[in-house]
């Protein structure tokens, strides 16, 4: 397929904001490659490489893209089909005053560790240990609302979400709030554990293959990410607490389940205790995001 790249060295983004330029307009149901940088840009390049203070300008997204015909209240249907490293390491970090255990008197801050990838691009090693690379989007969303949002938190319009499950294979929805969507992403992983812990994964940078498509006036209005994956509809909800965010996913859930099975929220809410379950994405960024999974056989696309 004849598939436009859009780099990073063509445009990248530091702030999700209401008002964003697109360095480049997609028409409805184009196929794009996105050339992302890694989360640190390129400043951690050896186990001596540490990194004394989160900087101003992290997570760079590459675009914004718009695309023709997204309008607000439509939704953005983003198909995540590949995702390749294209570096030939990774890195996973602490810095001070970041992640889980920061406060541990044992734990190093900062500390860095180099993942070098192995000749077939087929895992990382963390010293002798290898881990299959299973790439992950940590940073991708739309244009907000209203507010301006760093590139290094995320809500509603998506942002800094690191969630295991932004991967191949996975169908992303956003919510359009501004015409055109403005879609961006970046901040990639080589891999990268449920809840982050201690604030990063294998950052690296990787061209990832997506096909965007408008649903206009969809049958369900999104509030915040919907995620369909290979067996399951996640709901995505960042916040504060995880006591907000998880119950912000199991609301945004309940809607899917009551209008697919004709049931009362009541109904919704209770058969949502018996089947999938709440999953925590991250717990340092420096919101926490879960989601709430329904698997995909009590579930059909919303749209
Ligand atoms: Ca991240």
């Amino acid at each position: 397929m004849n598939r436009t790249t859009i780099s990073y060295t063509d445009g990248h983004i530091y702030e999700f904001s209401p008002n964003l330029d697109p360095i480049y307009t997609a028409s409805n149901g184009e196929s794009l490659t996105f050339e992302t940088i890694d989360s640190l840009n390129k400043e951690i390049q050896s186990n001596e490489d540490l990194l004394h203070s989160i900087p101003d300008e992290v997570n760079a997204a590459t675009g914004p893209v718009a695309v023709e015909d997204a309008e607000p209240g439509d939704v953005l249907k983003v198909d995540i089909e590949a995702i390749r490293v294209n570096e030939d390491q990774g890195r996973v970090v602490t810095a001070p005053e970041f992640g889980l255990l920061q406060d541990h008197e044992e734990i190093e801050h900062p500390f860095t560790r180099v993942t070098p990838v192995d000749e077939s691009a087929e895992s990382i090693q963390f010293n002798d240990i290898d881990i299959p690379i299973k790439p992950v989007i940590g940073t991708i969303g739309v244009a907000t609302e209203s507010e301006v949002i760093p590139t290094l938190t995320p809500h509603d319009h998506g942002g800094n979400l690191d969630t295991t499950d932004m991967t191949e294979g996975t169908t992303v929805y956003f919510p359009v709030f501004q015409e055109g969507g403005l879609l961006a992403m970046g901040d990639s992983k080589a891999a990268m554990a449920d809840g982050e812990m201690c604030g990063t994964g294998s950052e690296i940078g990787t061209d990832i293959d997506v096909t965007v498509e408008v649903i206009d006036d969809p049958a369900i209005s999104l509030s915040r990410p919907l995620l369909h994956t290979s067996n399951a509809w996640k709901t995505v909800a960042s916040a504060e607490s995880m006591e907000d965010a998880v119950a912000s996913a199991n609301e945004d859930l309940l809607e899917l389940i009551a209008a697919e099975h004709d049931m009362s929220i009541t109904e919704a809410y209770t058969f949502s205790s018996l089947v999938g379950g709440l999953e925590i994405s991250q717990v340092v960024d420096p919101l926490v995001t879960v989601r709430n999974a329904c698997p995909a056989e009590y579930l059909s696309s919303p749209f």
